[in-house]
């Protein structure tokens, strides 16, 4: 045991208790009268959009209602000493150009690849093995395919071929992130100008179209089919097929038999970092580090941001044009553009004034489907958990397992499908599905010496439970113990090393991060909310039925994730309908 941890108070259900301890963001900029655009939220994508909007020329102010920036991409020291990402915290999807274009680097942003990256341990209980076995996979394809062996040599032999598969699909999605979707809206009623401008926007779909060529049919299948289907026509496998399908329900309140599941599983799989395919890693000083260096690469060119300003009200001309927002504390800031990082739900039915939205646009927004399953744990350690099937080392000291997304669990699809039936019932699971990282095992500045940060990223956990039971400090406590016993059977000590935990249910995520049902990606991936249907259809290229109100956000195209794509493209969709007002 790591002697550091020693005499530090524990900190037991710390969401219930108003326990940020992070510094305040400076406020960068003096408030003005006016600006060019306002942009609503300062999570990672409004960021995005204010440095991309400042760099063009346009003089952007962004408000932010929390006392810290970043949004679900945000770093909180919520027990002393112990530094969280506190909702995201791997990054991998941020598209390549922001690092460039907003150069990241210089700004501050240093980055943590794993590599292995994926540990499944078993139990095994039973099975007179003395160390359980466990799946590590990583970059090299021959150690992968080794480790695949033990389970199943066809399978050894299948997933590289399944990997060139799957990556090619990502290369096929790839460009259609970094633009708005078919201006299916232009199309239909646009002048002869606008219909021939909005053919433009047919370019990236054709070019995915392209690179599947033949296997389009294949694709097809696994973008609409359960990811269960897909696994088993490449794999026999349930330790293999059930680590891959934890990325197919991610975040999502589906079933690794629920038809679509096949998407997220992409979306988890189409980023990577430092030029690495599919690679995720760690932020230095956890994901506020990467809001932080975007909020200074924007505030670098003159951009102002603004915490602790909500804003109470989008203004709009007695002619229908929005002429910028009312804060909170009653201030009115003048702005020709609107852009609103906060999700379609808060933006349009909170935020707007709703004479000026059809009635039939705002149907459709209160529909959004937002059910989300997370929930999500921030435990701090006294020591690193030592796995049955991966002993800790005589020190201590982190071996390559513990930089990993560490999936309990898992073990077996079947597990996973029963954990989302439970919450179907009405109840968390009995067995959740968790995914548990510790980023302090590759980022020492996280946690004092000798002691951890562990994320715990747990579903499924339904918003309200059956017969209207709602998530009190009780409920709240004996799920989290669950948890815990859960990855005490994988590594025996675990629960005697905990200092402190804070316990985010989905209202929970409702109420600090501003995320409608607690859903991780403003509203789900769903097939049927994707793509030029995202947030509805007809309205999917950031703009909105009120003329100068943009979504910037996970809400609209190309959806959740530590990404940027909703910001930098809604920035240029805005610069480009600036230009001709
Ligand atoms: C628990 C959890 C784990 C996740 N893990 C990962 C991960 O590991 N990797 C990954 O890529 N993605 C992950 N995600 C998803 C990802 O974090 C989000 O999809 C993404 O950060 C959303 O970014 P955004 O900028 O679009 O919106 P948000 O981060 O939601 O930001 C919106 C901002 O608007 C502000 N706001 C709302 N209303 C107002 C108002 N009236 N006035 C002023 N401000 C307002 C909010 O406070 C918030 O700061 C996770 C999400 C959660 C919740």
């Amino acid at each position: 045991m790591a002697a550091s941890g020693r005499g530090l108070s524990r900190v037991i259900g710390a969401s219930s208790c108003p326990a940020w301890r992070g510094a305040h963001w400076e406020a960068r900029g003096r408030l003005k009268p006016e600006y060019d655009a306002v942009v609503i939220g300062a999570g990672h994508n409004g960021l995005v959009a204010a440095a991309y909007l400042q760099r063009l020329g346009v003089n952007t102010a962004v408000f932010e209602r929390r006392p810290v920036i970043g949004g679900a991409a945000v770093t909180e020291e919520i027990i002393p000493g112990f530094k969280f990402s506190r909702a995201s915290y791997l990054l991998s999807l941020l598209r390549p150009q922001i690092y460039i274009d907003l150069e990241l680097k210089k700004h501050g942003l240093r980055l943590h690849l794993r590599n292995p990256y994926s540990f499944t341990p078993m139990l095994e209980e039973g099975t007179g093995n003395k160390v359980p076995r466990s799946l590590l996979l990583g970059t090299d394809m021959a150690e992968n395919q080794k480790q695949i062996a033990q389970f199943s040599r066809r399978d050894a032999q299948a997933f590289p071929k399944y990997e060139a598969f799957m990556n090619r699909l990502a290369l096929a999605i790839d460009p259609l992130l970094d633009a708005a979707p078919v201006d299916a809206e232009a199309f239909q009623r646009g002048s002869l100008l606008q219909r021939l401008k909005s053919l433009s926007t047919l370019k990236p779909l054709l070019q995915a179209g392209r690179v599947l060529g033949a296997q389009l049919p294949q694709y097809y299948q696994v973008l609409t089919a359960p990811i269960t289907k897909v696994l088993d026509q490449w794999f026999e496998s349930e330790p293999l097929k059930a680590t891959l399908a934890t990325d197919a329900v991610i975040g999502a309140m589906t079933s690794p038999h629920t038809p679509g599941s096949g998407y997220v599983l992409l979306h988890h799989v189409m980023g990577g970092l430092e030029g690495m395919q599919g690679a995720w890693g760690y932020v230095q000083g956890g994901m506020g580090a990467l809001s932080d260096a975007i909020t200074s690469s924007a505030t670098a060119h003159g951009a102002s941001v603004f915490t602790e300003k909500a804003v109470a009200k989008v203004q709009v001309s007695s002619e229908g044009r929005v002429q910028g927002v009312v804060l909170q504390d009653g201030s009115e800031v003048r702005s020709k553009v609107v852009l609103s990082n906060a999700s379609p739900q808060v933006t349009f039915l909170k935020l707007t004034p709703q004479e000026w939205l059809p009635e039939e646009f705002m149907d459709r927004i209160s529909r959004l489907d937002t059910q989300s399953p997370v929930t999500k744990i921030n435990v701090a350690v006294d020591r690193l958990p030592d796995f049955l099937a991966a002993p800790n080392a005589p020190g201590g000291q982190p071996l390559p397992h513990h930089q990993c997304s560490i999936h309990l669990n898992c073990e077996d699809t079947l597990l996973l499908h029963r954990a989302f039936e439970d919450a179907m019932d009405g109840l968390p699971s009995h067995r959740p599905m968790i995914e548990l990282c510790i980023p302090s095992s590759l980022d020492p500045t996280l946690a004092p010496p000798g002691c951890h940060v562990v994320s715990l990223f747990t579903q499924y956990t339904p918003y309200t439970m059956a017969g209207g039971k709602v998530w009190d400090e009780q409920e709240r406590n004996a799920y989290a113990d669950k948890v815990f016993d859960c990855i005490e059977a994988y590594a025996p000590g675990f629960k005697g090393s905990v200092v402190g935990r804070d316990i985010l249910t989905p209202p929970d995520l409702e109420r600090i991060f501003g995320l409608p049902g607690g859903n991780i990606f403003h509203c789900a991936m769903t097939l049927d909310q994707l793509y030029f249907a995202r947030p509805v259809p007809l309205y999917s290229s950031y703009r909105c039925p009120l003329r100068g109100l943009y979504l910037c956000g996970s809400g609209a195209h190309p959806g959740g994730g530590v990404m940027g794509a909703a910001g930098r493209n809604a920035a240029h969709v805005v610069f480009r309908d600036l230009k001709s007002m």
